[in-house]
């Protein structure tokens, strides 16, 4: 019988934030987890709110010039995602990070969909504007402590979903797609509770794909998978890498 890692075709990747923590990046509902220190910060990720309230949107500004993705390294799980890349196989990673950690690694930034946004554009919640996040915190230095939108004077946010905020079609068609064509899905370091990402798992699994969940807490998807793997991400994901690259 064929084990699942031998299997040559497309391979798609759902990274949570378990695959970040590694790099310093606090995951959200952990025990040390962002919104579990700060219930604060989960009200700031509430779409709604943020429109009606400047204060917040202060806030939100200072916590994305303090966020620790500023200076967070790549670990051993994304570059172990890169090098199965290089190998040759069709890679998708479909990540529910904002940190862009997996494009520093170096994995292609085309083959890297980013369901939740990211942290480091800034785009105009009333118009086509857009800008990178460094020059919104620079405008915040300089004392423009909720800076407009300098086309039509609306409210700037950064270029992450939020709680009460559809998501991206496009970039949804794309996770999909990825999941329907894939042999291997890997979901790694996200607990399965968040959709549309979870049920990425069951439509990968009923298309034919084997499922592969690393993370260290169960998931409502474990039951579906072919391997669950409870080791922590930074040793286990490069050792499912030389497993499909049968080294
Ligand atoms: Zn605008």
């Amino acid at each position: 019988m064929t084990e699942w890692y031998e299997r040559t075709g497309r391979i798609a990747v759902l990274t949570g934030a378990g695959i970040s923590t590694d790099s310093g990046i606090p995951d959200f509902r952990g025990p040390r987890g962002v919104w579990t220190e700060d219930p604060i910060a989960e009200l700031l990720s509430t779409y709604d709110n943020y429109l009606a309230d400047s204060g917040l949107r202060e806030r939100s500004w200072l916590a994305r010039r303090d966020n620790p993705a500023w200076g967070a390294r790549p670990n051993d799980a994304h570059r172990a995602l890169v090098e199965l890349e290089r190998s040759g196989r069709g890679v998708t990673i479909i990540t529910q990070n904002i940190d862009r950690l997996h494009q520093q690694a170096g994995s292609a930034p085309q083959r890297v969909v980013e369901i939740h946004g990211n942290m480091f554009d800034v785009v105009c919640v009333g118009c086509a504007y857009t800008a990178s996040m460094a020059a919104a915190l620079e405008r915040v230095a300089a004392g423009e402590s909720d800076p407009p939108c300098p086309e039509c004077g609306g409210i700037l946010k950064a270029d992450v979903i939020m709680f009460g905020q559809a998501l991206d079609q496009r970039t949804l068609m794309k996770a999909a797609l990825a999941a329907e064509t894939a042999e291997i899905f890997l979901a790694i370091g996200t607990s399965l509770q968040v959709e549309p990402a979870a049920s990425l798992c069951g439509r990968a699994v009923a298309a034919g794909a084997s499922l592969i969940i690393v993370n260290a807490e169960p998931t409502p998807y474990d039951s579906l998978a072919t391997e669950v793997v409870r080791e922590p991400i930074g040793t286990a994901l490069p050792r499912l890498v030389d497993l499909i690259l049968g080294r």
